[in-house]
This record gives C-alpha cells, sequence and structure tokens, in this order.
C-alpha cells in the first residue's frame, strides 16, 4: 500500500499542494484528476522522488520512503512525450535502463514483456519509424522491465486519438491487473479517468476536492466543484458515458 500523509508544497510562497492524504492499494489503478495548474504533476512527481515536499510523509508497505532518493524508491515513469531515445531502435530503448540493472530481469521475462504489448514486430524499428500508440507500447515496455514497484504514467492518452487511445487504455488496465501492479496516472480528461481507474482523486488547486471509484464520483459528487467539472465533460462525451453510467447522466 501506497500511504501519502499530510504532503504540502509551495514555489515562491504559492500554495499548490495542501495537506494531501491518500491510500492507494496494491494492484489498484489512480487517477489524479483536475484542470491544469491545480497540482497534479507536482504530486506525481513528489511520488517519484523528483520533487522535494515541504512537509509530509510518503510510505510503500510501510516503508517511509520521505527522505528515499528517486533512483532508490523503485517507482518509474512514462513522461507524456515518451523520452525515447531516437537513434536507438525500439529494441535497445526498452533495454536501455537495463544495462546498470543486470540480472533485474530474465531473458524470458523481457521476451514476455515484448510479447505482451505485441512489440515483436517492431523491435528493430527506430522510433521515428512508430506510430503514436507503438512508440506509448515502447514506452511502457522499457518502464515494465525495470519492475518497478509503482508505475507512474504522466498524461498517457493525450498524444493518441480514437482506436489508438482505446487500445492503450485497455492495455494499461491489463498491465496493472497481470502484474497487480500499482498505477498512478495524471490526467485532465474526466473521461479518461473514471473509464480507466479503479479510483480517482479530483484536485482542485492542490486540495483534494474529492477520493472516491468513478460510480461514487459520478453518483455521489462531494461538492459543487466535482459536479461543475465532471458533469460539464460528460455532457461533451454523452454517448460514452450513458454506456457507462446509465441514463441520467446521457
Ligand atoms: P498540473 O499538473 O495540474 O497542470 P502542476 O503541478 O504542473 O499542475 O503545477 C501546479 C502549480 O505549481 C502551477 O501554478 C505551476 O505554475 C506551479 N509550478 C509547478 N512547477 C513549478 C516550479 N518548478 N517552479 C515554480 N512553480 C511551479
Amino acid at each position: 500500500m501506497l500511504k501519502l500523509e499530510n504532503i504540502s508544497k509551495q514555489y515562491h510562497s504559492k500554495v499548490v499542494l495542501e495537506n494531501i492524504n491518500l491510500e492507494i492499494e496494491s494492484g489498484e489503478i489512480v487517477s489524479l484528476l483536475g484542470q491544469s495548474g491545480s497540482g497534479k504533476t507536482t504530486l506525481l512527481n513528489i511520488i517519484l522522488g523528483l520533487t522535494k515536499m515541504d512537509n509530509g510523509r510518503i510510505l510503500f508497505n510501510d516503508q517511509d520512503l520521505t527522505n528515499v532518493k528517486m533512483k532508490d524508491r523503485g517507482f518509474n515513469i512514462v513522461f507524456q512525450d515518451y523520452a525515447l531515445f531516437p537513434h536507438l531502435t525500439a529494441y535497445e530503448n526498452i533495454i536501455y535502463g537495463l544495462k546498470n540493472k543486470r540480472g533485474s530481469v530474465s531473458e524470458a521475462e523481457l521476451q514476455e514483456y515484448i510479447d505482451f504489448l505485441e512489440l515483436k514486430p517492431h523491435l528493430q524499428k527506430k522510433i521515428g519509424e512508430l506510430s503514436g500508440g507503438q512508440k506509448q507500447r515502447v514506452a511502457l515496455a522499457r518502464t515494465l522491465v525495470m519492475k518497478p514497484k509503482i508505475l507512474l504514467l504522466d498524461e498517457p492518452l493525450s498524444a493518441l486519438d480514437g482506436v489508438i487511445k482505446e487500445s492503450i487504455k485497455e492495455r494499461i488496465k491489463s498491465i496493472a491487473k497481470e502484474f497487480q501492479l500499482t498505477t498512478i496516472i495524471v490526467t485532465h480528461d474526466p473521461e479518461e479517468a473514471l473509464t480507466l481507474s479503479d479510483k480517482i482523486l479530483i484536485i482542485d488547486q492542490g486540495n483534494i476536492s474529492q477520493f472516491g471509484t468513478p460510480q461514487e464520483i459520478i453518483h455521489h459528487p462531494k461538492n459543487e466543484f466535482v459536479k461543475e467539472f465532471i458533469l460539464k465533460q460528460l455532457q461533451i462525451k454523452r454517448q460514452n458515458i450513458f454506456q457507462l453510467f446509465g441514463e441520467q447522466y446521457a
């Protein structure tokens, strides 16, 4: 279990996160959902260990990670732009991080990840020869072979559209299930959060507006912000939500 206790952060005396408390169970997919500038990326980077918090504690399976460096936390992130090396092949990108971490993943496991993400036909291609969805799968494979204790994804669907977006969504769900991997996703899109996550943390200006399952948030929005923010977006995408959550939102 990942536990965040009273996490606060200011930049130049501007409060960006205020007393964030959160518990995430093993194998859960949790989205951090909010408008631009609400503090989602800052919270993701604090969990990763990239950004220092001002106050608070982070515990993972009862171990206090508050002062543990990023590289020693064992959490890995897929950045929004994938951050793949363009001069290397897909395969070279996937194994890149293993250079300094020999023995962490066996050859059989490596093949399992490649098969799972259906990357075999693309291994020898350069990054520029891959589609957006293929690049995202390479980025996921490169991260998974590091055997992260927690998978962090920053806007994983924002560069994708239509069918590809749906297929990556399903892929993320099956990774969390297959590998019992706790997954934390930053998104500004309520529909993505509602259809992808077990639980959603809605952040408004650095404060938790609501934390709950998609059903709880849809049927019992805790305050006006949640109602406005979620429902406005849902009205734009009526059809999908109608199928998912029933008539009253269509
Ligand atoms: P989100 O991911 O929800 O768009 P961020 O966490 O990136 O929001 O940013 C939250 C607030 O913190 C914004 O007002 C942003 O300008 C500010 N901020 C983020 N990173 C820095 C930084 N390194 N220095 C100063 N201000 C920052």
